[in-house]
């Protein structure tokens, strides 16, 4: 069954799978008998260059065919001897072979002047043609400068860059693509219903999707499932030859993160895992798959040329799925299994990082590492913190801050610890700008800053929209890039649970000042220096300075 390729090798265009774009042109080229004296057949091996040459060479020169038409009749001597590749007059050179490059080229400048003896066309096929030396080329070229009638080059190759930009100028040239999933069933059912097999949709799938997009590799794995299997082939045997693959299982498990079903989801990989499948590949998949979902969310029309192909019955579960998820979570996820496909390879614990990125994603926890609680420095002047920026709001349940990991290479140098050492300076820049607005920075938190976004946190919405305002945010950054010596951006979020203890404003600037004063090391830089007071009265008062400043209005 080896031979399934040869068998169902096609013999005319109607028959050649995919390449629809590159069909057409030549069919109308056929039709019309306008042909090219080169042609240049581009693309990735087996997707039927040479197929499609061969045929395109019959289709020219058998007797039966009418004007007007373009598909060769099979029928006639000359098309059944060109089938058989037995005619003279078809060259086809595999350039790629020693004996290629010695030859081609007295036999194309040998050949060439002589003119076809039985054919109306004499066809040169030189495949890898990427492969012939500058001698080769040059009698190509000198060939194709002059075209003697009637001759026509065919050259395909799998690397186009490497044919001289003389002789690709000289040809018409078409890429071909590598060949769907759907494409590639078709023509696989079409042999096994010829062949009168009984193998079942979802194992032609896997092999379609296995295979790559490159037919002749689809039709010989089909070949030795059918040489295991026989006439009918079961799940198992089929499992004997296709390379085992996940999607099955990485869908199965981007539905249990929709769900959020941790716990479902990490059994599911430690099962994977005592089955003895390679997690590193299986990661891939999973992102292979999220990413199709969220092209397939922004446009449908990008997953389908863009996305992996998945054939039918996969593509009917990846649907359902999509419906519970949203692009902003996909991005998150697939983030989070990019962090765990780079730390898998160093896991003491292989499936470590895949069971943290599920937790993560399922349980929005260890979004981050902790850091811990610093008390306020000796040299603090006694200000107690009210405002604390390694903690989180409430002081005993520190909020996980995520840590920086988008663009590690460009911004590493920025930590939390850095925006917390310089924070007050920030304060003071800002102040001399806007009194006020150095007053809302002071009582938001910086929460966690991943590439070069800096988040902001604040307790009312009016602050977070002011800091929304264009010129605002614009003079925030400014001056964090004057302090951090680095572009930062803010993006600022409400967090209704941080705890403002009653702020000072007048008595904030000394504070300010002297925290700054002190010794970078016992400062806690983290800790601003919101004053404990009264508390009706300084809230009263901020509010009022604020809404003046801002012209912000207190809803609630
Ligand atoms: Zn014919």
């Amino acid at each position: 069954m080896a031979t399934l390729y040869r068998k169902y090798r096609p013999q005319n265009f109607q028959e050649v799978v995919g390449q629809n774009h590159i069909k057409v042109t030549l069919e109308h080229e056929i039709e019309s008998d306008k042909l090219a004296h080169a042609y240049l057949f581009c693309g990735p091996r087996a997707v039927g260059k040479t197929t499609l040459a061969r045929v395109f060479a019959k289709a020219i020169n058998c007797i039966k065919r009418k004007s007007g038409e373009h598909e060769p009749c099979n029928n006639c001597d000359i098309c059944k001897n060109i089938t058989a590749g037995h005619n003279l007059d078809i060259i086809e050179i595999d350039a790629a072979s020693h004996t290629g490059v010695d030859n081609v080229r007295e036999n194309i400048i040998a050949v060439s002047r002589v003119s076809p003896s039985s054919l109306k066309f004499k066809v040169f096929i030189i495949d890898e043609a990427h492969m012939l030396s500058i001698q080769a080329f040059n009698a190509l070229l000198k060939v194709l400068e002059e075209p003697p009638p009637n001759i026509i080059f065919i050259l395909a190759t799998t690397e186009v860059h490497k044919v001289p930009e003389t002789i690709i100028s000289r040809c018409q040239r078409f890429d071909f693509r590598r060949i769907s999933v759907i494409d590639i069933m078709k023509k696989l059912r079409y042999i096994v219903n010829n062949e009168e097999l009984k193998i079942a949709d979802e194992i032609l799938e896997d092999i379609a999707r296995h295979s790559e997009g490159y037919m002749r590799d689809a039709e010989s794995l089909l070949g030795q499932v059918v040489a295991i299997g026989g006439k009918e082939v079961t799940r198992e045997e089929a499992d004997l030859v296709i390379p085992r693959s996940d999607l099955n299982e990485a869908i199965t498990l981007v539905g249990l993160l929709a769900k959020k079903d941790a716990g479902k989801a990490i059994a599911l990989v430690n099962k994977l895992l005592d089955e003895g499948i390679e997690l590193v590949r299986f990661t891939r998949d999973v992102i292979e798959l999220l990413r199709k979902i969220m092209l397939a969310k922004i446009n449908p029309a990008l997953s389908d040329k863009l996305g992996l192909e998945l054939g039918e019955t996969l593509e009917v579960r990846i649907g359902e799925i999509s419906k519970e998820l949203e692009v902003k979570q996909l991005i998150f996820f697939i983030e989070k299994f990019y962090e765990a496909r780079n730390e898998l390879k160093s896991a003491f614990l292989l499936q470590l990082p895949l069971e943290l990125a599920i937790a993560e994603i399922c349980l929005g926890v260890g979004l981050a590492i902790k850091t811990p609680v610093v008390k306020p420095a000796a040299g603090n002047n006694g200000i107690k913190p009210t405002v604390n920026l390694n903690n989180g709001s409430a002081g005993k349940n520190p909020e996980p801050i995520k840590t920086a990991v988008n663009n590690p290479n460009k911004f590493s140098q920025l930590s939390r610890e850095h925006i917390s050492a310089k924070w007050n300076e920030v304060l003071i820049k800002v102040k001399k700008y806007n009194h006020s607005l150095s007053f809302i920075l002071r009582v938001c938190q910086p929460r966690n800053i991943a590439g070069n976004q800096l988040c902001l946190a604040f307790k009312y919405k009016f602050h977070k929209e002011r800091m929304g305002d264009e010129n605002i945010k614009q003079h925030v950054e400014s001056v964090l890039k004057e302090v951090y010596g680095q572009p930062l951006i803010v993006e600022a979020i409400v967090d209704e649970s941080i705890e403002v203890v009653n702020g000072d404003n007048g008595g904030g600037d000394n504070n300010v000042s002297d925290n700054n004063g002190n010794g970078q090391d016992n400062i806690n830089p983290g800790e601003t220096e919101v004053k404990k007071e009264n508390a009706g009265n300084g809230e009263n008062k901020m509010m009022e300075n604020l809404i003046k400043t801002f012209g912000g209005k207190v809803v609630n």
